[in-house]
Protein backbone atom coordinates (compact mmCIF):
# COMPACT_ATOMS: atom_id res chain seq x y z
CA UNK A 1 0.00 0.00 0.00
CA UNK A 2 1.29 3.67 -0.78
CA UNK A 3 2.18 5.82 1.66
CA UNK A 4 1.17 9.43 1.80
CA UNK A 5 3.14 12.01 3.51
CA UNK A 6 2.21 12.85 6.99
CA UNK A 7 0.01 15.81 7.55
CA UNK A 8 -1.49 16.15 10.49
CA UNK A 9 -0.38 17.80 13.57
CA UNK A 10 -2.70 16.71 16.20
CA UNK A 11 -2.63 17.73 19.74
CA UNK A 12 -5.83 16.42 21.33
CA UNK A 13 -7.80 13.24 19.93
CA UNK A 14 -10.75 11.70 21.30
CA UNK A 15 -11.16 7.55 20.92
CA UNK A 16 -14.65 7.15 19.94
CA UNK A 17 -15.13 3.68 20.76
CA UNK A 18 -18.41 1.36 20.02
CA UNK A 19 -18.73 -2.36 20.77
CA UNK A 20 -22.19 -2.32 20.11
CA UNK A 21 -22.39 -4.58 16.83
CA UNK A 22 -22.29 -8.37 17.26
CA UNK A 23 -19.75 -8.64 19.80
CA UNK A 24 -19.05 -9.94 23.14
CA UNK A 25 -16.88 -6.96 24.57
CA UNK A 26 -14.07 -9.26 24.47
CA UNK A 27 -11.91 -7.00 22.98
CA UNK A 28 -12.39 -4.36 25.01
CA UNK A 29 -11.97 -6.29 27.95
CA UNK A 30 -8.71 -8.01 25.99
CA UNK A 31 -7.16 -4.46 25.92
CA UNK A 32 -7.16 -4.10 29.40
CA UNK A 33 -4.28 -6.64 29.72
CA UNK A 34 -2.14 -4.49 27.10
CA UNK A 35 1.45 -3.07 28.72
CA UNK A 36 3.09 -1.86 25.53
CA UNK A 37 1.79 0.22 25.69
CA UNK A 38 -1.27 0.53 28.58
CA UNK A 39 -4.67 2.04 27.77
CA UNK A 40 -4.28 3.75 31.14
CA UNK A 41 -0.32 4.93 30.44
CA UNK A 42 -1.50 6.77 26.77
CA UNK A 43 -5.35 8.61 28.87
CA UNK A 44 -2.76 9.32 31.68
CA UNK A 45 -0.53 11.16 28.82
CA UNK A 46 2.08 9.06 29.90
CA UNK A 47 3.46 8.09 26.37
CA UNK A 48 5.31 11.11 25.23
CA UNK A 49 5.06 12.73 22.49
CA UNK A 50 1.58 11.43 21.77
CA UNK A 51 -1.61 14.19 21.85
CA UNK A 52 -4.46 14.11 24.48
CA UNK A 53 -6.52 11.55 24.53
CA UNK A 54 -10.12 10.99 25.72
CA UNK A 55 -11.26 7.73 25.53
CA UNK A 56 -15.35 7.32 25.02
CA UNK A 57 -15.79 3.00 25.25
CA UNK A 58 -19.18 2.56 27.14
CA UNK A 59 -17.25 -0.55 28.87
CA UNK A 60 -13.95 1.70 30.61
CA UNK A 61 -16.70 5.14 30.90
CA UNK A 62 -17.57 6.41 34.54
CA UNK A 63 -20.63 8.04 32.59
CA UNK A 64 -23.71 6.09 31.98
CA UNK A 65 -26.37 6.69 29.30
CA UNK A 66 -27.15 10.28 27.70
CA UNK A 67 -24.15 11.77 29.47
CA UNK A 68 -22.04 8.63 27.60
CA UNK A 69 -23.67 9.26 24.86
CA UNK A 70 -23.08 12.79 24.48
CA UNK A 71 -19.20 12.74 22.65
CA UNK A 72 -21.05 10.50 20.13
CA UNK A 73 -23.68 13.23 19.42
CA UNK A 74 -21.16 15.91 19.37
CA UNK A 75 -18.98 13.93 16.81
CA UNK A 76 -22.26 13.18 14.37
CA UNK A 77 -22.89 17.00 14.34
CA UNK A 78 -19.18 18.11 14.14
CA UNK A 79 -18.81 19.54 17.29
CA UNK A 80 -16.47 17.13 19.11
CA UNK A 81 -13.01 17.47 17.08
CA UNK A 82 -10.86 15.02 15.80
CA UNK A 83 -11.77 11.24 16.51
CA UNK A 84 -10.59 7.75 15.62
CA UNK A 85 -13.25 5.59 15.58
CA UNK A 86 -13.19 1.91 16.93
CA UNK A 87 -15.31 -0.49 16.31
CA UNK A 88 -15.76 -3.86 18.13
CA UNK A 89 -18.04 -6.26 16.72
CA UNK A 90 -19.48 -7.43 13.46
CA UNK A 91 -21.94 -5.54 11.23
CA UNK A 92 -25.52 -6.84 10.87
CA UNK A 93 -27.30 -6.09 7.86
CA UNK A 94 -29.82 -4.19 8.44
CA UNK A 95 -31.35 -4.53 5.20
CA UNK A 96 -32.84 -7.28 6.16
CA UNK A 97 -34.08 -7.02 9.46
CA UNK A 98 -37.80 -7.29 9.44
CA UNK A 99 -39.87 -5.25 11.32
CA UNK A 100 -37.45 -4.17 14.22
CA UNK A 101 -33.68 -4.17 13.67
CA UNK A 102 -30.36 -6.26 15.20
CA UNK A 103 -28.35 -3.51 17.41
CA UNK A 104 -28.07 -0.22 18.10
CA UNK A 105 -26.58 1.85 20.65
CA UNK A 106 -27.98 4.83 22.43
CA UNK A 107 -31.13 6.64 21.28
CA UNK A 108 -32.41 9.38 18.84
CA UNK A 109 -33.04 12.50 21.50
CA UNK A 110 -36.04 13.77 19.28
CA UNK A 111 -37.39 10.87 18.24
CA UNK A 112 -36.42 8.75 21.35
CA UNK A 113 -36.13 5.77 18.16
CA UNK A 114 -32.99 3.58 18.91
CA UNK A 115 -30.06 4.22 17.04
CA UNK A 116 -28.66 1.34 14.67
CA UNK A 117 -25.11 0.71 15.19
CA UNK A 118 -25.20 0.60 11.31
CA UNK A 119 -26.27 4.73 11.26
CA UNK A 120 -23.98 5.29 13.80
CA UNK A 121 -20.90 4.19 11.58
CA UNK A 122 -22.65 6.13 8.42
CA UNK A 123 -22.42 9.20 10.47
CA UNK A 124 -19.13 8.71 12.65
CA UNK A 125 -16.71 6.79 9.58
CA UNK A 126 -16.48 9.49 7.10
CA UNK A 127 -16.18 12.13 9.70
CA UNK A 128 -13.40 10.02 11.69
CA UNK A 129 -9.88 11.21 11.17
CA UNK A 130 -9.28 7.32 11.11
CA UNK A 131 -11.38 4.08 11.74
CA UNK A 132 -9.90 0.50 13.48
CA UNK A 133 -11.78 -2.20 13.23
CA UNK A 134 -11.10 -4.33 16.47
CA UNK A 135 -11.20 -8.16 16.98
CA UNK A 136 -12.32 -10.35 14.32
CA UNK A 137 -15.72 -10.00 14.24
CA UNK A 138 -15.37 -6.42 13.01
CA UNK A 139 -12.55 -6.84 10.91
CA UNK A 140 -13.92 -9.68 9.07
CA UNK A 141 -17.24 -10.80 10.11
CA UNK A 142 -15.90 -13.27 12.95
CA UNK A 143 -18.29 -16.25 14.71
CA UNK A 144 -21.35 -13.84 14.14
CA UNK A 145 -21.04 -14.03 10.01
CA UNK A 146 -20.19 -17.87 9.87
CA UNK A 147 -22.96 -20.05 7.67
CA UNK A 148 -26.37 -20.34 8.54
CA UNK A 149 -26.45 -16.97 10.51
CA UNK A 150 -29.32 -15.07 10.20
CA UNK A 151 -28.17 -11.20 10.68
CA UNK A 152 -25.97 -11.33 7.31
CA UNK A 153 -23.20 -10.12 9.56
CA UNK A 154 -20.18 -8.77 7.59
CA UNK A 155 -17.04 -6.92 8.96
CA UNK A 156 -16.17 -3.57 8.67
CA UNK A 157 -14.58 -3.01 5.12
CA UNK A 158 -17.37 -5.51 3.53
CA UNK A 159 -19.75 -2.55 4.93
CA UNK A 160 -17.89 0.29 4.12
CA UNK A 161 -15.91 -0.99 0.99
CA UNK A 162 -12.67 -1.65 0.80
CA UNK A 163 -11.75 1.45 -0.61
CA UNK A 164 -12.82 3.60 1.95
CA UNK A 165 -11.44 6.31 3.34
CA UNK A 166 -11.45 8.32 6.67
CA UNK A 167 -11.03 12.60 6.80
CA UNK A 168 -7.31 11.66 7.73
CA UNK A 169 -6.91 10.24 4.56
CA UNK A 170 -6.87 6.53 5.94
CA UNK A 171 -7.89 3.16 4.87
CA UNK A 172 -9.81 1.37 7.54
CA UNK A 173 -7.14 -0.23 9.67
CA UNK A 174 -8.18 -4.19 11.25
CA UNK A 175 -6.22 -5.84 14.14
CA UNK A 176 -8.28 -9.32 14.45
CA UNK A 177 -8.05 -11.40 16.83
CA UNK A 178 -10.70 -13.29 18.72
CA UNK A 179 -10.47 -11.60 20.96
CA UNK A 180 -7.82 -9.12 19.16
CA UNK A 181 -3.97 -9.31 21.30
CA UNK A 182 -4.25 -6.29 23.85
CA UNK A 183 -0.36 -4.95 22.31
CA UNK A 184 -1.69 -5.74 19.07
CA UNK A 185 -4.25 -3.29 19.28
CA UNK A 186 -2.51 -0.96 21.68
CA UNK A 187 0.58 -0.57 19.91
CA UNK A 188 -1.57 -0.26 16.34
CA UNK A 189 -3.50 2.70 18.21
CA UNK A 190 -0.32 4.38 19.55
CA UNK A 191 0.96 4.66 15.87
CA UNK A 192 -2.07 6.16 14.94
CA UNK A 193 -1.72 8.48 17.38
CA UNK A 194 1.85 9.10 16.61
CA UNK A 195 0.65 9.49 13.15
CA UNK A 196 -1.92 12.00 14.25
CA UNK A 197 0.89 14.15 16.03
CA UNK A 198 2.67 14.04 12.86
CA UNK A 199 5.22 12.34 14.48
CA UNK A 200 4.97 8.97 12.44
CA UNK A 201 4.26 8.06 8.56
CA UNK A 202 1.53 6.46 7.32
CA UNK A 203 0.77 3.28 8.47
CA UNK A 204 1.73 0.27 6.72
CA UNK A 205 -1.00 -2.15 5.99
CA UNK A 206 -1.66 -5.62 3.84
CA UNK A 207 -3.81 -6.27 1.33
CA UNK A 208 -6.30 -7.26 4.37
CA UNK A 209 -5.33 -3.84 6.24
CA UNK A 210 -3.67 -5.45 8.81
CA UNK A 211 -0.79 -3.68 9.86
CA UNK A 212 2.41 -5.45 8.62
CA UNK A 213 4.54 -5.92 11.40
CA UNK A 214 1.83 -7.48 13.26
CA UNK A 215 0.44 -9.95 11.13
CA UNK A 216 3.48 -10.38 8.87
CA UNK A 217 4.23 -13.57 9.79
CA UNK A 218 2.82 -17.36 10.68
CA UNK A 219 2.19 -18.58 14.21
CA UNK A 220 4.22 -21.60 13.25
CA UNK A 221 7.00 -19.06 12.39
CA UNK A 222 7.28 -18.18 15.86
CA UNK A 223 5.81 -21.25 17.83
CA UNK A 224 7.70 -22.53 20.85
CA UNK A 225 6.98 -26.23 19.49
CA UNK A 226 8.09 -25.76 16.00
CA UNK A 227 11.20 -27.72 16.91
CA UNK A 228 9.18 -30.73 17.29
CA UNK A 229 7.28 -30.36 13.96
CA UNK A 230 11.15 -30.36 12.31
CA UNK A 231 11.61 -33.31 13.79
CA UNK A 232 8.72 -35.27 13.08
CA UNK A 233 7.64 -35.85 16.74
CA UNK A 234 3.64 -35.12 17.21
CA UNK A 235 1.12 -34.97 20.41
CA UNK A 236 -1.92 -37.30 20.17
CA UNK A 237 -3.17 -35.70 22.62
CA UNK A 238 -3.88 -32.49 24.68
CA UNK A 239 -1.79 -32.97 27.42
CA UNK A 240 1.38 -33.59 25.57
CA UNK A 241 4.20 -30.79 24.70
CA UNK A 242 4.82 -31.98 21.06
CA UNK A 243 4.00 -30.52 18.31
CA UNK A 244 -0.22 -30.05 18.34
CA UNK A 245 -0.52 -30.38 13.74
CA UNK A 246 -2.38 -33.89 14.03
CA UNK A 247 -4.39 -32.73 16.50
CA UNK A 248 -5.86 -29.92 15.56
CA UNK A 249 -3.77 -26.69 15.00
CA UNK A 250 -3.61 -24.61 11.93
CA UNK A 251 -0.57 -22.61 12.62
CA UNK A 252 1.64 -23.64 9.65
CA UNK A 253 -0.80 -21.46 7.32
CA UNK A 254 -2.54 -18.71 10.01
CA UNK A 255 -1.27 -14.74 10.40
CA UNK A 256 -0.49 -14.42 13.45
CA UNK A 257 2.06 -13.80 15.83
CA UNK A 258 0.81 -14.62 19.60
CA UNK A 259 3.48 -17.45 19.54
CA UNK A 260 6.49 -14.51 19.26
CA UNK A 261 3.99 -12.06 21.40
CA UNK A 262 2.30 -13.89 24.13
CA UNK A 263 -0.79 -12.91 25.11
CA UNK A 264 -0.11 -10.86 28.91
CA UNK A 265 3.20 -9.59 29.30
CA UNK A 266 4.77 -12.23 27.24
CA UNK A 267 3.44 -14.81 28.78
CA UNK A 268 1.38 -17.39 27.11
CA UNK A 269 0.19 -17.65 23.15
CA UNK A 270 -1.93 -20.45 22.01
CA UNK A 271 0.20 -23.41 21.02
CA UNK A 272 2.90 -22.46 23.39
CA UNK A 273 0.95 -23.25 25.86
CA UNK A 274 -1.16 -26.16 24.74
CA UNK A 275 -3.88 -24.31 22.45
CA UNK A 276 -4.38 -25.59 19.21
CA UNK A 277 -4.46 -22.14 16.73
CA UNK A 278 -8.27 -22.26 15.78
CA UNK A 279 -6.94 -19.45 13.14
CA UNK A 280 -9.45 -16.95 14.97
CA UNK A 281 -6.93 -13.65 13.22
CA UNK A 282 -8.08 -15.03 9.53
CA UNK A 283 -10.12 -13.48 7.05
CA UNK A 284 -11.63 -17.12 6.73
CA UNK A 285 -12.71 -17.60 10.57
CA UNK A 286 -14.30 -20.05 11.65
CA UNK A 287 -16.02 -21.60 8.74
CA UNK A 288 -12.90 -22.84 6.76
CA UNK A 289 -11.02 -23.87 9.96
CA UNK A 290 -14.09 -26.42 11.32
CA UNK A 291 -14.41 -28.79 13.01
CA UNK A 292 -11.75 -27.35 15.25
CA UNK A 293 -10.02 -30.26 16.75
CA UNK A 294 -9.60 -32.08 13.37
CA UNK A 295 -6.38 -32.01 11.62
CA UNK A 296 -5.58 -29.47 8.93
CA UNK A 297 -6.15 -31.33 5.54
CA UNK A 298 -2.40 -29.46 4.63
CA UNK A 299 -1.16 -31.31 7.98
CA UNK A 300 -1.40 -34.86 7.17
CA UNK A 301 0.36 -34.39 4.18
CA UNK A 302 2.95 -32.37 5.86
CA UNK A 303 3.47 -33.82 9.03
CA UNK A 304 3.57 -37.47 7.21
CA UNK A 305 6.70 -35.63 5.13
CA UNK A 306 8.26 -34.81 8.44
CA UNK A 307 7.68 -38.00 10.21
CA UNK A 308 9.83 -39.69 7.93
CA UNK A 309 12.86 -37.14 7.46
CA UNK A 310 12.03 -35.55 10.65
CA UNK A 311 12.19 -38.95 12.36
CA UNK A 312 15.30 -39.51 10.86
CA UNK A 313 17.00 -35.78 12.02
CA UNK A 314 15.99 -37.16 15.53
CA UNK A 315 17.51 -40.14 15.92
CA UNK A 316 20.78 -38.55 14.48
CA UNK A 317 20.20 -35.19 16.82
CA UNK A 318 19.84 -37.50 19.88
CA UNK A 319 23.47 -39.60 19.24
CA UNK A 320 25.04 -35.91 18.91
CA UNK A 321 22.98 -34.99 21.89
CA UNK A 322 24.15 -37.76 24.04
CA UNK A 323 27.96 -36.58 22.98
CA UNK A 324 27.45 -32.75 23.64
CA UNK A 325 26.38 -33.94 27.44
CA UNK A 326 29.47 -35.99 28.02
CA UNK A 327 32.45 -33.63 29.20
CA UNK A 328 36.12 -34.56 27.05
CA UNK A 329 37.85 -37.23 28.62
CA UNK A 330 41.03 -34.96 29.36
CA UNK A 331 39.14 -33.60 32.72
CA UNK A 332 40.13 -35.96 35.27
CA UNK A 333 42.09 -35.80 38.81
CA UNK A 334 44.70 -38.23 37.29
CA UNK A 335 47.89 -37.41 38.15
CA UNK A 336 49.07 -36.66 34.37
CA UNK A 337 47.55 -33.84 31.87
CA UNK A 338 46.15 -35.60 29.33
CA UNK A 339 44.60 -32.23 27.65
CA UNK A 340 47.05 -32.27 25.08
CA UNK A 341 48.83 -28.67 26.34
CA UNK A 342 52.48 -28.53 24.70
CA UNK A 343 54.97 -26.23 26.71
FE1 LIG B 1 -16.05 -11.17 21.02
FE2 LIG B 1 -14.24 -12.39 19.47
FE3 LIG B 1 -16.11 -10.93 18.36
FE4 LIG B 1 -14.21 -9.74 19.74
S1 LIG B 1 -13.89 -10.86 17.87
S2 LIG B 1 -16.38 -9.29 19.86
S3 LIG B 1 -13.81 -11.25 21.36
S4 LIG B 1 -16.47 -12.81 19.54
FE1 LIG C 1 3.24 -25.29 14.20
FE2 LIG C 1 1.02 -25.68 15.64
FE3 LIG C 1 2.99 -27.43 15.77
FE4 LIG C 1 3.26 -24.99 16.84
S1 LIG C 1 1.88 -26.60 17.52
S2 LIG C 1 4.79 -26.11 15.62
S3 LIG C 1 2.13 -23.76 15.36
S4 LIG C 1 1.75 -26.94 13.93
FE1 LIG D 1 -5.96 -17.03 17.25
FE2 LIG D 1 -4.29 -18.96 16.43
FE3 LIG D 1 -3.35 -16.55 17.06
FE4 LIG D 1 -4.31 -18.18 18.97
S1 LIG D 1 -2.51 -18.54 17.70
S2 LIG D 1 -4.67 -15.95 18.76
S3 LIG D 1 -6.01 -19.19 17.88
S4 LIG D 1 -4.74 -17.04 15.37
Amino acid sequence: MSAPAVTAALDEVHILWTSEGMSCDGDTVSVTAASLPSIEDVVLGLVPGLPKVHLHNKVLAQQVGDEFMAAFHQAARDELGPFIFVVEGSIPNEKINGEGYWTSMGNDPVTGDPITVNEWIDRLAPRAWAVVAAGTCATYGGIHAMAGNPTGCMGLADYLGADFRSAGGLPIVNVPGCPVQPDNFMETLTWLLYQAAGLAPMIPLDERLRPTWLFGKTVHEGCDRAGYYEQGDFAKDYNSPKCQVRIGCWGPVVNCNVTKRGWMDGIGGCPNVGGICIACTMPGFPDKFMPFMDEPPGGKISSAMSSVYGGMIRRLRGITNTTVNEEPRWRHNRPKLTSGYAP
